[in-house]
């Protein structure tokens, strides 16, 4: 078995090629075993090789490092998130303890790029909570209370507001928030597998298949050898639930994204010349659309339940109509030929929107599910498990044991139908968003 991307992220292309790229091809023997190379387990790796520069630290990944929902999102670097329901004060207390993970997130993330300087076209450029409905004014209303209660700084702006600002008359209602970054996630997480202490050994197209508790070590079976460790971290988000870690509390969502071509000096001039903003929809699957550093439009509106495994690339074409009609809905006069990139990416869902963080038995660990907001959870949760699987105490750690836990999901048919049921009453209530 392995895993199976289409080749057509955008971010990814404009990468360099990488080399040197290394695979498992003998049987070896390690301290800790990291699996899965995103955000998360490179985060573990990069803490465990500072930590401990004597121990043998592996990470595996079943395709090649990166490569995965780490390079394959939106570049949304988030400080607060809406879809979260907060009408009680208990859920206003639990979306504090999520805002504070947020601020943990964001500063792994700074300090990472000011240690090695990455440039990821980071730009704190805040964001929009929007939708083109002036019935959504409460929400958006509501929204702006909570944020204010929490000291979050943040405008309420209308249509005229943010046609000038986005450069489309498209959105009725918003709310800016100015905490928040955009960047290029293909090159935030290049950085990172640049960058893996020398103390790491990264071995990739190795799909890890079976692992069971031994004796004396964990042994993983790959497709020809195998690995024995003394402790192991998955970090394989999506993938926990196929490789039967917390299998009852986590289930993968597939998204697609597209990215069209640079604009040109006369259709960006049209909408208005506008610096780089981020878009996020009121309405949970409304479309995620962005304005990047380089005035390419990226757009996201789909969710689905796939195989994780493998998306067949015929199916993207269906998905690059739906992005291309979000983009004209909103920019009319560009062509419809603009796209110019589309591709899927797996992220992981909990039932109640909580992460997983856990030890769960005294060698195994696991962190993962973050939903759209892994870039900084991740990177802060890859660390913060590194120190757990490693017996280190930290406050951090306190920070996200306080987090309200996931919830156990139900029987494997009844979710199919609830996820099913749920994205489709999304779906129809977004459909103007969309
Ligand atoms: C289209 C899209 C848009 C998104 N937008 C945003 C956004 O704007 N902001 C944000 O913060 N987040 C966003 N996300 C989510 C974010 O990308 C993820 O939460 C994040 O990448 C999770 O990082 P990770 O390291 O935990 O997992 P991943 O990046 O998924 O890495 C897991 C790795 O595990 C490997 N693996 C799995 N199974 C095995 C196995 N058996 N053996 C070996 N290796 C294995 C996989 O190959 C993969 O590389 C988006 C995701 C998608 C797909």
């Amino acid at each position: 078995m392995k895993i199976t991307n289409d080749p057509n992220c955008g971010w990814i292309n404009n990468l360099p090629k990488r080399s040197n790229i290394k695979s498992l091809n003998n049987n070896l023997l390690c301290d800790y075993l990291i699996v899965g190379a995103g955000y998360t387990g490179l985060s573990a790796a990069r803490q465990l090789a500072n930590d401990f520069k004597s121990k043998k630290i592996i990470v595996v990944d079943s395709q090649l490092a990166g490569e995965g929902a780490s390079a394959r999102n939106s570049g949304y670097l988030v400080d607060t998130t809406l879809n979260d329901g907060f009408t009680s004060n208990k859920d206003i207390e639990h979306y504090k303890k999520k805002v504070e993970i947020y601020k943990e997130g964001i500063k792994s993330v700074h300090k990472f790029i000011k240690e090695y300087q990455v440039d990821c076209e980071w730009n704190a450029c805040g964001k929009y909570f929007a939708s083109s409905q002036l019935s959504d004014e409460k929400i958006a209303l509501n929204f702006s209370n909570l944020l204010t209660s929490l000291n979050f700084n943040n405008q309420i702006l209308n249509n005229k507001d943010l046609n000038n600002r986005l450069g489309t008359k498209f959105y009725k209602i918003a709310v800016y928030t100015s905490g928040g970054i955009l960047l290029n996630p293909g090159k935030l997480i290049r950085a990172m597998v640049d960058t893996l202490p020398e103390n790491v050994e990264l071995l990739e197209n190795t799909h890890l298949d079976k692992w069971e508790i031994g004796t004396e070590n964990i042994i993983c079976s790959f497709k020809e050898n195998t690995i024995s460790t003394k402790k192991i971290i998955f970090c394989t988000n999506g993938f926990l639930r196929s490789l039967n870690v917390r299998k009852n509390f986590s289930f993968p969502l597939t998204l697609t994204a597209s990215l069209t071509r640079p604009l040109s000096k006369n259709e960006f001039k049209n909408i208005g010349s506008p610096k780089e903003w981020g878009v996020l929809p009121i309405r949970p699957m409304g479309a995620t659309i962005r304005m990047t550093k380089d005035n390419r439009i990226l757009i996201r509106n789909t969710a689905e339940i796939r195989d994780p495994n493998k998306f067949p690339e015929k199916f993207l074409d269906y998905r690059k109509t739906i992005h291309l009609n979000g983009i004209l809905k909103r920019f009319p006069d560009l062509p419809k030929d603009i796209i110019e990139s589309t591709w899927s990416g797996i992220v992981c869902r909990s039932r109640n929107g909580s992460q997983i963080f856990e030890r769960i038995n005294k060698n195994v660990f696991a962190a993962g599910c973050y939903n759209g907001s892994g870039i900084g959870t991740g990177t802060f949760f890859g660390e913060q498990i590194a120190l757990m699987a490693s017996n280190q105490d930290s406050e951090k750690i306190q920070i996200i044991e306080n987090r309200v836990k996931p919830r156990r999901l139900p029987p494997e048919i009844l979710l199919n139908i609830g996820v099913c049921t749920r994205l489709f009453y999304e779906r129809l209530r977004a459909r103007t968003e969309i």
